[in-house]
């Protein structure tokens, strides 16, 4: 059973009469557990629906309707898959105390790969999970795979149960399930021939590995620095160098690059980033692939969209990692709006110096870098420093920030949904 958390006025559940609260039992007979069961289930044209109403009334419906006309329920969260896991790199472990509960919570979820391209291992899954993804037909699947050598990966998963995971995207592929993947590399573990073996591996699977991206692990000041290092400037380059002679063969033979760097990758190797043909369909850019030459093609195409910010002083405010990028941005966004654009690179005070990703930034340390900022007229902020309910890392809201910051603040993911045509009204 799962619980309705909001109907769409006029949809046919509104017109059923649910409400936020209403219990979904059953359609055609089957129980429901999560959304991906109200969202494949309802995915017909007529169907036997079985509520329960929040007076405890009971009611079966006989659902027929368009395809074209979605039921308009949204429904609770899904309670998330734990981890099996005990990655030397996890980002749990380099947490700092003292923050929200819901951060601690390592997940490793099919659902979420499926629904919002979190990465999984997969090495959770039950018969049951395994039957589900096949008959939903859950692709792409974002996989961590790190390496397909069985033993390697369980000793970076510190997992001595993990499935081999060559065997698991077999049995998927052979049903139709396609998966955008991952490599977290850890020096003198996952690199070197083992990367090799890893990316032979996967491209000798053909067409059901859409993509490999290849991510150097970070670590904070808290995490398990006996255990586990960050690449060296010559580790990441020996990556890029062995990246770029599989993407030669990919694009030689499949016509798309296949396997992709991290931005940071090549920020650690001291390399510049590739050219924006190198990065296919920017698939991962969220995964931090790209993210550099997706913004300047996004700028690019929305040029004539922004609006009139002629001679206005925009701060941009992003982490380090980025700041060494950035100016790569700045130049056409400010031809582009013909604003006067200044880099704000804020140090991460809550996890320190190491950790440089702008979507991290504690709002704390924001307020610290924009206080006294009077003279700029607009300032933007990363907007996956946010959670969806407005909330930084640290727990500092958007509001509470806005409150002591003395311009006008907008938070952007590629400046074109901040500085678009009547922005400057
Ligand atoms: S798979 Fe590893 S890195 Fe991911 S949550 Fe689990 S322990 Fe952490």
């Amino acid at each position: 059973m799962i619980k309705v958390t909001q109907v769409a006025s006029g949809s046919i559940a509104d017109e059923l009469g649910l409400k936020p609260g209403t219990e979904l039992i059953s359609v055609n007979g089957r129980e429901l557990d999560d959304f991906l069961d109200w969202q494949f289930l309802t995915a017909d044209e007529e169907f036997t629906l079985h509520i329960r109403q929040p007076d405890g009334e009971e009611i079966e419906y006989e659902i027929e309707r368009p395809l074209t006309e979605p039921m308009g329920a949204a429904v609770e969260p899904a309670r998330i898959r734990r981890c099996a896991n005990r990655c030397d790199f996890c980002f749990v472990d380099g947490l700092p105390e003292g923050l929200r509960d819901v951060l601690y919570i390592r997940d490793d979820d099919y659902r979420l790969s499926f629904q919002y391209g979190n990465f999984a291992t997969l090495t959770n899954l039950k018969p049951a999970d395994e039957a589900r993804i096949i008959e939903y037909r859950l692709s792409p699947l974002y996989v961590s795979v790190h390496a397909t050598d069985p033993v390697i990966r369980r000793w970076l998963l510190r997992n001595p149960t993990a499935p081999d995971i060559l065997e698991q995207l077999r049995r998927f592929a052979e049903h139709g399930i396609r998966f955008q993947t991952q490599i977290v590399m850890s020096p003198g573990v996952n690199d070197g021939r083992v990367m090799e073996q890893t990316l032979a591996d996967l491209y000798a699977f053909g067409g059901p590995i859409l993509g490999v991206s290849i991510v150097p692990v970070g670590l904070t000041e808290f995490s398990k620095h006996s255990r586990v290092r960050e690449p060296t400037t010559e580790e990441c380059r020996t990556a890029v160098r062995q990246l770029t002679v599989w993407q030669e063969r990919a694009l030689a033979e499949r016509g798309a690059p296949w396997v992709y760097g991290a931005d940071e990758l090549y920020l650690r190797a001291d390399l510049a980033l590739p050219a924006e043909a190198s990065y296919g369909d920017f698939e991962q850019v969220e995964n931090g692939v790209g993210s550099v030459r997706f913004l300047q093609r996004r700028i690019r195409e929305d040029a004539g969209l922004f609006g009139d910010w002629a001679g206005r002083r925009i701060g941009v405010v992003t982490g380090a990692s980025m700041g060494r990028l950035m100016p790569q941005v700045m130049a056409p966004l400010e031809e582009a709006s013909r604003a006067r654009l200044e880099l704000i690179v804020v140090p991460n005070g809550l996890f320190g110096p190491r950790v440089t990703t702008a979507g991290l930034l504690p709002g704390k340390s924001i307020a610290e870098a924009l206080a006294g900022r009077s003279d700029l007229d607009l300032i933007l902020l990363p907007g996956e420093s946010l959670n969806d309910d407005h909330l930084f890392i640290d727990n500092m809201s958007a509001d509470e920030l806005a409150a002591v910051v003395p311009v006008p603040l907008r938070f952007s993911k590629d400046f074109s949904d901040a500085l678009e045509t009547g922005a400057a009204a």
